[in-house]
């Protein structure tokens, strides 16, 4: 027998429950059994801005998992440039290319200088990267 849609919402799914995914061992879960925490990452913006960017959910398989990963973010270092340049790349990966400073000023809510800043920090990344290739 058909399930009705609920009225306003997507229709009704009862036979596969949620699973989540360890962010550290890769296993699959019922997502009821996840652990969670949020960690700062300068790298993570989120898709309309505000107040959780810099910040990353994590989910683990258990709690000896999830602090493996908080560790790995604690020693990780918050580079204010990292997280301007990310949001730069968001708003021009979303619009048009084309923006003036002050364009992206208002699309992204930096100041110019941050704008300034998050250029110069992401041009010297892809300086190192093309001059020290990893493995
Ligand atoms: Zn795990």
């Amino acid at each position: 027998m058909w399930k009705r849609a609920r009225r306003g919402g997507r229709p009704h799914r009862d036979t596969v429950p949620p699973v989540e995914l360890c962010d550290l061992c890769a296993a699959t879960f019922p997502a009821d059994r996840a652990v969670h925490c949020l960690v700062p990452d300068s790298s993570c913006v989120q898709e309309r801005g505000g107040r959780a960017d810099g910040l990353r959910l994590l989910t683990a398989c258990g709690e000896g998992h999830l602090e493996e990963l908080r560790e790995d973010y604690r020693r990780r270092p918050f580079v204010e440039e990292e997280l301007w340049a990310a949001k730069v790349a968001q708003v021009l990966g979303t619009g048009p290319r084309a923006l003036t400073v002050e364009e992206l000023a208002r699309r992204t809510g930096l100041h110019e200088p941050e704008i300034h800043r998050a250029v110069v920090w992401h041009n010297r990344r892809l300086r190192e990267a093309r001059d020290h290739p990893g493995p």
